[in-house]
Order: structure tokens, then C-alpha cells, then sequence
């Protein structure tokens, strides 16, 4: 009866197009629509290998946006059921701990929750992986979208990122939930190999086609 009510209140809509559906998360056509990612995608200098289920776009796009600013915390679990499945074909191996691109402490607190934390979270737990946060974003910089060049995109995520845990000999998997131009992923990597990690890994939910 609860159940039936809730569903009357609060009917489940489709995580990608936010359309009502019977139940479950997704509606069939996106399931069979959605742009998955099928390039081989390039590493930066400092992670070592990259996955990511979709590319940025379209309705994928559209849902992360959703995520974030429409403060849909409860796609973070539908995000990592595909995210651990791109994992598991790609990357199997090449971590023992998950951990994320974290966003400052102040826009965490603006938004109830820092997105990556929970994708990585999810994610951590559908794997059956270790999860810890590794680093703390100490500037709030300009965001990574207003800037188009890369060496602007770098220099704007420079320093802004600092170790907090002990990583030394640590193989680790950063989560983010998009790569765009990968600056600041490369950033995060470097912090945590200057910390004394021995590797690192990358992977998020949707990477954009210039990547
Ligand atoms: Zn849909």
C-alpha cells in the first residue's frame, strides 16, 4: 500500500530522459539508445589508463547535469552499475583502492553532496573494492567549462588538489563523473604519484568527444 502510494506521489522516472516510467530506473529506449563510449581512449601523462561507459552527450549528458544541479543523488547507483561493468572489462588489475576527483568543501556543502564521492562510492561497492577519499580540493577554482584551451584548462587546476591519506605503494582508481579535456584528472594523478602512489588509474561516467 505504501509502495503503491509512493509510486502514486513520486512515480519513478527514467534516470537518462526523466520520463515516467512503470518501474526500475531506465526506460527501454534509452537502454537501447544511449551513447556508449566504443573509442579507445588516450591517457594523460600522469594516469596510466582511462575507462568510461558513455560519451558526454545528448541524454547522457543531460541526466549527469540533472545529478548535479537538479540534486538527484539516486543516480549515482544506476551511473555505477554501467561504470563497474567498463571497469571490470578494462581495468581489472590495475588497482587495489577506489577513490575520487572531489569537488571543494564549499560547493559540497551548496549541493548536499560532492557527485563523484557518490558515483565512486556506488561504485566501490558494486566492484567489492576498498573506497577512501584520497584528496581534498583546496582551491575553488574558475569551472574547467568556461575555459576552452587546454593550457588555460591546466593552469586553472593547478595546486588545487592535495593528498590527504596515505598513498605510498598505493594502486589507485580516481572516479570523476566526466572527463572533459582529462586536465584535471592529470592533475589528481600527480598529486597522488607525488604523495608516493605506484600507480594511477582513471575512469568516470561520461567522457566528451575531444578527450
Ligand atoms: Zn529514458
Amino acid at each position: 500500500m505504501l509502495e503503491v502510494l509512493k509510486n502514486l506521489l513520486f512515480p519513478p522516472k527514467c534516470v537518462w530522459c526523466g520520463e515516467i516510467i512503470d518501474d526500475g530506473d531506465e526506460c527501454r529506449r534509452c537502454r537501447a539508445e544511449l551513447t556508449f563510449n566504443t573509442a579507445k581512449i588516450a591517457t594523460k601523462e600522469f594516469y596510466s589508463a582511462v575507462a568510461a561507459p558513455f560519451r558526454y552527450e545528448g541524454r547522457v549528458r543531460e541526466s549527469i547535469l540533472r545529478m548535479k544541479f537538479r540534486r538527484k543523488q539516486t543516480y549515482a547507483a544506476v551511473y555505477a552499475r554501467y561504470l563497474s561493468d567498463t571497469i571490470k572489462e578494462e581495468l581489472a588489475g590495475r588497482y587495489e583502492l577506489i577513490s575520487f576527483v572531489p569537488v571543494s568543501e564549499k560547493r559540497a556543502r551548496e549541493r548536499g553532496f560532492d557527485q563523484s564521492e557518490l558515483i565512486a562510492g556506488e561504485t566501490a561497492k558494486a566492484l567489492n573494492m576498498p573506497f577512501d577519499r584520497t584528496l581534498r580540493k583546496v582551491r575553488d577554482n574558475p569551472k574547467q567549462s568556461t575555459l576552452r584551451d587546454e593550457s588555460a584548462r591546466r593552469a586553472n587546476v593547478s595546486n588545487c588538489y592535495k593528498c590527504v591519506r596515505d598513498v605510498r605503494g598505493a594502486k589507485i582508481l580516481l572516479i570523476d563523473d566526466i572527463i572533459t579535456t582529462g586536465a584535471t584528472m592529470s592533475e589528481c594523478a600527480r598529486e597522488l604519484l607525488m604523495a608516493g602512489a605506484e600507480d594511477v588509474v582513471a575512469a568516470s561516467v561520461a567522457i566528451a568527444k575531444k578527450h
